[in-house]
């Protein structure tokens, strides 16, 4: 939690005014000043940046969310292949301002960020016809020396801070048992080997349909290799949504 977070916490408005009128909050991808939301509170990023993020648009795969050709409606693999999802989409693009944001939140550990970027997954939720479908949210977990190394899992908070939004309940149903190399230096088939297994329910289902939240989807091997263990935990329906979706080579 920021200075400005804890003051604003614990209500100590005078500190914060005074804070407020030295240091000018700005947005840290494009350094104007940031202005208080009323409906808001405390903003973490501008406008003008949020608007500038490419959102994906169809054609898409049915089944995964990856861009397709005009007049198909599932990928190569899932024609081929049963995913252990119902569906996965992501709200942009991983480039520009979502990239710059998302690795903010991860590698300058800003956790802040999430309130800014909830509410673009609940806006998601909704346009994709996903709110309806889930019962329950939850997230891809980290590892205890990942989570111990940054201190937060952002999947969680996002996960956590959406729940809020959309007034669903969110439940921590797996657990990432053992270490795994990251997917960063791993082709597309050596990132399932790598994940395979690394994922164990924590509890027996708690609904039938539920919502699994990441950052970025890249090859989808997280989503899938989580998938496979909520599925084994009881929950029939998974669905997907991530905040970005990455061409392979971008890496995560
Ligand atoms: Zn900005
Ligand atoms: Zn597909």
């Amino acid at each position: 939690m920021s200075v400005r977070e804890t003051l604003q916490a614990v209500g100590n408005g005078a500190v914060l005014g005074t804070l407020t009128l030295l240091y000018p909050p700005r947005c840290p991808l494009c350094e104007v000043p940031l202005e208080e939301d009323c409906s808001k509170g405390l903003r973490f990023v501008c406008e003008g940046c949020l608007s500038q993020i490419q959102r994906v648009m169809p054609p898409w795969c049915a089944r995964c969310g990856d861009p397709l050709e005009e007049g198909r409606d599932l990928c190569v693999r899932c024609a081929f292949e049963k995913v252990p999802f119902e569906c996965a989409r992501s709200f942009g693009l991983y480039e520009g301002v979502l990239a710059r944001l998302t690795q903010r939140l991860k590698f300058q550990k800003e956790p802040a960020l999430t309130r800014e970027l909830a509410p673009l997954l609940a806006q998601a939720l909704e346009q994709e016809g996903l709110f309806q479908c889930i019962e329950g949210i939850t997230f891809v977990p980290m590892s205890r020396r990942s989570l111990w190394a940054r201190g937060f899992n952002q999947s969680q908070l996002l996960a956590q801070r959406l729940g809020a939004l959309v007034d669903k309940p969110v439940f921590a149903t797996l657990w990432k048992h053992r270490e795994t190399r990251p997917q960063v230096e791993l082709s597309g088939q050596e990132r399932l080997e790598n994940l395979r297994g690394a994922f164990a329910p924590l509890r027996p289902a708690q609904c039938e349909r539920i919502l699994l939240i990441d950052d970025v989807y890249t090859t989808g091997a997280t989503t899938t290799e989580c998938s496979r263990a909520l599925q084994s935990a009881g929950y029939p329906h998974v669905y997907v949504l991530t905040l970005a979706r990455a061409p392979i080579s971008s890496g995560r």
